[in-house]
């Protein structure tokens, strides 16, 4: 193999590793928790928490009318035991079972108000949990998918840095160095091949003539973009 060739093989490869950091730091970047699940797992939590606010909210005006309930019992026989003979006091107390009752009708909507929106709240949570089901099971996949794709992408680099490694012994510490060198300043493309008269580097056209050289045992540079050509 000459000198070009290797270094034409060295460039192929530190090709395909340039295009696996990019794609790997693209993976990092969508591994992480999306924002769709995140805002599906507030919506749950906020729903469970209306949820249980509800639930306990119906069972306390419920006690609260049964309180109520019994209170208005308990001075209905008092009023009507016959054991109060005055009868201001009577109407006395009529009027406070009055009052009572007035007060239980508003503790009766209450508990009816508290059972809707808690209906609605039962409701809203089931709707929550499928949605964070759903956008959890999709991420699942996709999870799955970036990370097996990572996984390859990682073998398949350590194979190439492998084959770098071997492919660099082989190369004269020099003409790594330049090789190196033109990778920094030309967009990662230090040796370009030449289709037909056009370097693929920048696309010049260059005379016939410097085919021939690139079988020689000299470097040929591209007299436009100053890339290593090989064949
Ligand atoms: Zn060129």
């Amino acid at each position: 193999m000459r000198l070009i060739e290797k270094l034409a093989a060295l460039q192929t490869i530190d090709t395909k590793l340039d295009g696996y950091r990019k794609r790997y730091a693209e993976i990092q970047a969508a591994l992480k928790t999306p924002e769709a699940l995140t805002q599906a797992q507030k919506a749950m939590n906020e729903a469970e928490a209306n949820l249980e606010h509800w639930r306990k909210e119906r069972k306390s005006r419920e006690t609260a009318v049964s309180d109520q309930v019994r209170r208005i019992k308990s001075q209905e026989q008092q009023l009507y035991g016959g054991k109060i003979k005055d009868p201001r006091e009577q109407i006395a107390l009529q009027k406070n079972v009055e009052s009572l009752k007035r007060h239980l009708d508003t503790l009766e909507e209450g508990v009816l108000e508290a059972i809707l929106e808690l209906e609605t709240a039962e409701a809203t949570f089931a709707t929550a949990g499928e949605q964070l089901s759903r956008i959890q099971a999709e991420w699942a996949q996709n999870e799955a998918d970036l990370l097996a794709e990572k996984s390859k992408i990682i073998a398949e680099a350590r194979k190439l840095k492998a084959r770098r490694a071997q492919l660099t012994a082989q190369i004269p510490a020099a003409s790594l160095q330049r090789y190196e060198r033109l990778r920094k300043s030309k967009l990662g493309v230090a040796v370009a091949r030449l289709h037909g008269n056009s370097c693929s580097g920048c696309g010049a056209t260059l005379p016939t003539a410097i085919r021939q050289q690139l079988y020689g045992d000299t470097l040929v540079i591209c007299p436009i973009c100053n890339r290593l050509l090989s064949a």
